[in-house]
Protein backbone atom coordinates (compact mmCIF):
# COMPACT_ATOMS: atom_id res chain seq x y z
CA UNK A 1 0.00 0.00 0.00
CA UNK A 2 3.05 2.37 0.57
CA UNK A 3 3.47 1.74 -3.08
CA UNK A 4 1.06 4.03 -3.69
CA UNK A 5 2.19 7.41 -5.34
CA UNK A 6 -0.82 9.52 -3.06
CA UNK A 7 -1.31 9.63 0.47
CA UNK A 8 -5.03 7.78 -0.10
CA UNK A 9 -3.73 4.99 2.32
CA UNK A 10 -2.63 6.87 4.99
CA UNK A 11 -4.66 10.24 5.15
CA UNK A 12 -6.28 11.29 8.14
CA UNK A 13 -9.90 10.66 8.38
CA UNK A 14 -10.80 13.39 10.73
CA UNK A 15 -13.92 14.18 9.15
CA UNK A 16 -16.26 12.29 11.02
CA UNK A 17 -18.15 10.48 8.03
CA UNK A 18 -17.60 10.30 4.41
CA UNK A 19 -19.52 12.90 3.07
CA UNK A 20 -16.87 15.07 4.76
CA UNK A 21 -13.73 13.07 4.92
CA UNK A 22 -14.22 13.01 1.02
CA UNK A 23 -13.91 16.98 1.27
CA UNK A 24 -10.51 16.36 2.98
CA UNK A 25 -9.12 14.20 0.27
CA UNK A 26 -7.45 17.32 -0.91
CA UNK A 27 -4.67 18.96 1.56
CA UNK A 28 -4.02 22.40 1.74
CA UNK A 29 -6.83 23.49 -0.49
CA UNK A 30 -6.60 27.09 0.79
CA UNK A 31 -3.08 27.38 -0.78
CA UNK A 32 -2.50 26.47 -4.29
CA UNK A 33 0.95 26.42 -4.07
CA UNK A 34 1.13 23.11 -1.29
CA UNK A 35 -1.93 22.17 -2.19
CA UNK A 36 -2.07 18.13 -2.82
CA UNK A 37 -4.87 16.21 -4.52
CA UNK A 38 -5.08 12.30 -2.68
CA UNK A 39 -7.60 11.03 -5.17
CA UNK A 40 -5.44 10.58 -7.78
CA UNK A 41 -6.78 7.28 -9.43
CA UNK A 42 -9.12 4.79 -9.76
CA UNK A 43 -6.96 3.00 -7.06
CA UNK A 44 -6.63 5.65 -4.64
CA UNK A 45 -10.21 6.48 -4.96
CA UNK A 46 -10.83 2.56 -3.75
CA UNK A 47 -8.48 2.31 -1.23
CA UNK A 48 -9.98 5.74 0.10
CA UNK A 49 -13.40 4.59 0.04
CA UNK A 50 -12.50 1.23 2.16
CA UNK A 51 -10.91 3.27 4.88
CA UNK A 52 -13.84 5.45 5.09
CA UNK A 53 -15.90 2.75 5.28
CA UNK A 54 -17.62 3.20 1.76
CA UNK A 55 -17.20 0.26 0.64
CA UNK A 56 -15.59 -3.24 2.07
CA UNK A 57 -12.56 -4.95 1.05
CA UNK A 58 -14.23 -7.42 -1.30
CA UNK A 59 -16.11 -4.30 -3.23
CA UNK A 60 -13.16 -2.75 -3.34
CA UNK A 61 -11.24 -5.27 -5.83
CA UNK A 62 -14.30 -5.92 -7.35
CA UNK A 63 -14.89 -2.12 -8.59
CA UNK A 64 -11.27 -2.30 -9.85
CA UNK A 65 -12.86 -2.86 -13.05
CA UNK A 66 -15.00 0.37 -12.96
CA UNK A 67 -13.56 4.48 -12.76
CA UNK A 68 -15.15 5.36 -10.03
CA UNK A 69 -12.96 9.17 -9.64
CA UNK A 70 -15.52 11.16 -12.27
CA UNK A 71 -18.68 10.75 -9.71
CA UNK A 72 -16.43 11.29 -6.22
CA UNK A 73 -14.57 14.18 -7.54
CA UNK A 74 -17.80 15.80 -9.11
CA UNK A 75 -19.52 14.37 -5.50
CA UNK A 76 -16.78 16.05 -3.94
CA UNK A 77 -16.83 19.84 -5.57
CA UNK A 78 -20.57 20.21 -4.58
CA UNK A 79 -20.16 19.32 -1.03
CA UNK A 80 -17.12 21.48 -0.52
CA UNK A 81 -19.08 24.60 -2.24
CA UNK A 82 -22.38 24.16 -1.25
CA UNK A 83 -21.65 22.33 2.48
CA UNK A 84 -18.31 23.01 3.95
CA UNK A 85 -17.63 26.44 2.82
CA UNK A 86 -20.51 27.87 3.42
CA UNK A 87 -22.62 28.92 6.78
CA UNK A 88 -26.23 27.36 5.44
CA UNK A 89 -25.63 24.15 2.77
CA UNK A 90 -27.16 25.18 -0.69
CA UNK A 91 -29.49 22.33 -0.78
CA UNK A 92 -30.54 23.18 -4.68
CA UNK A 93 -27.04 22.07 -5.44
CA UNK A 94 -26.88 19.12 -3.45
CA UNK A 95 -30.25 17.86 -4.19
CA UNK A 96 -29.03 16.40 -7.78
CA UNK A 97 -26.81 14.01 -6.08
CA UNK A 98 -28.87 13.18 -3.58
CA UNK A 99 -31.92 12.63 -6.13
CA UNK A 100 -29.64 10.30 -7.91
CA UNK A 101 -28.44 7.93 -5.33
CA UNK A 102 -32.18 7.68 -4.12
CA UNK A 103 -33.04 6.77 -7.89
CA UNK A 104 -30.07 3.66 -8.06
CA UNK A 105 -30.86 2.82 -3.63
CA UNK A 106 -33.14 0.62 -2.28
CA UNK A 107 -34.73 0.85 1.10
CA UNK A 108 -33.43 -1.85 3.40
CA UNK A 109 -33.77 -3.12 7.09
CA UNK A 110 -30.45 -2.54 9.05
CA UNK A 111 -31.02 -3.24 12.85
CA UNK A 112 -35.24 -3.05 12.81
CA UNK A 113 -35.00 0.23 11.03
CA UNK A 114 -35.63 0.76 7.02
CA UNK A 115 -32.72 3.03 5.57
CA UNK A 116 -31.38 3.81 2.04
CA UNK A 117 -28.72 1.24 0.98
CA UNK A 118 -26.75 1.18 -2.48
CA UNK A 119 -26.12 -2.11 -3.24
CA UNK A 120 -25.33 -2.32 -6.92
CA UNK A 121 -21.53 -2.47 -7.90
CA UNK A 122 -20.83 0.24 -10.48
CA UNK A 123 -18.79 3.56 -11.42
CA UNK A 124 -21.04 5.36 -8.84
CA UNK A 125 -21.22 3.28 -5.59
CA UNK A 126 -18.92 4.79 -3.78
CA UNK A 127 -20.04 8.28 -4.36
CA UNK A 128 -23.89 7.34 -3.98
CA UNK A 129 -23.04 5.94 -0.91
CA UNK A 130 -21.77 9.20 0.28
CA UNK A 131 -24.22 10.87 -1.56
CA UNK A 132 -26.90 9.08 1.24
CA UNK A 133 -24.30 9.77 4.52
CA UNK A 134 -24.73 13.79 2.63
CA UNK A 135 -28.61 13.02 3.30
CA UNK A 136 -28.24 11.60 6.80
CA UNK A 137 -25.81 14.96 7.68
CA UNK A 138 -28.38 16.96 6.54
CA UNK A 139 -31.37 15.43 7.76
CA UNK A 140 -29.74 14.94 11.26
CA UNK A 141 -26.71 16.62 11.83
CA UNK A 142 -25.05 15.31 15.09
CA UNK A 143 -23.17 18.55 15.45
CA UNK A 144 -22.05 21.46 12.81
CA UNK A 145 -19.59 21.51 10.36
CA UNK A 146 -16.35 22.83 11.35
CA UNK A 147 -13.47 24.17 9.51
CA UNK A 148 -9.97 23.90 10.75
CA UNK A 149 -8.48 27.08 12.37
CA UNK A 150 -5.62 27.27 9.76
CA UNK A 151 -7.30 28.73 6.94
CA UNK A 152 -4.81 27.19 4.46
CA UNK A 153 -5.77 23.60 5.97
CA UNK A 154 -8.89 23.60 4.54
CA UNK A 155 -10.26 20.73 5.97
CA UNK A 156 -13.70 20.20 7.99
CA UNK A 157 -15.34 17.99 10.19
CA UNK A 158 -18.88 17.47 12.08
CA UNK A 159 -18.23 19.45 15.11
CA UNK A 160 -19.43 17.03 18.05
CA UNK A 161 -17.38 18.89 20.71
CA UNK A 162 -19.13 20.91 23.73
CA UNK A 163 -19.94 24.24 22.90
CA UNK A 164 -18.78 23.31 19.63
CA UNK A 165 -15.25 24.68 20.23
CA UNK A 166 -13.11 22.42 17.96
CA UNK A 167 -10.79 24.12 16.30
CA UNK A 168 -8.47 22.27 14.41
CA UNK A 169 -8.75 19.36 11.88
CA UNK A 170 -5.96 17.35 14.13
CA UNK A 171 -4.39 18.65 17.23
CA UNK A 172 -0.93 16.83 16.09
CA UNK A 173 -0.79 18.10 12.82
CA UNK A 174 -2.54 21.78 12.16
CA UNK A 175 -2.86 22.52 15.83
CA UNK A 176 0.50 21.14 17.12
CA UNK A 177 1.97 23.55 14.22
CA UNK A 178 0.47 26.54 15.50
CA UNK A 179 1.68 25.78 18.88
CA UNK A 180 5.11 25.76 17.54
CA UNK A 181 4.40 29.08 15.65
CA UNK A 182 2.90 30.60 18.54
CA UNK A 183 6.14 29.34 20.97
CA UNK A 184 8.57 30.54 18.08
CA UNK A 185 6.77 33.90 18.15
CA UNK A 186 7.22 34.09 22.06
CA UNK A 187 10.80 33.13 22.22
ZN1 LIG B 1 -6.00 21.57 9.53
Amino acid sequence: MSSLPSRASTLRLVGGRPCLDLVNTISWRGDTSRLEEHLTANLECLVWGRRAGVVSSEEESALAQFDVRPALVSLRQAVTDHLADVGQPDLASLQPFVDDALRHGELVFDQGRAGWQVTTLDASTPARRIALDLLDHLTDPPGPVGRCGAPACGWVYVDTSRGHRRKWCSSEDCGNRARVRRHAARS
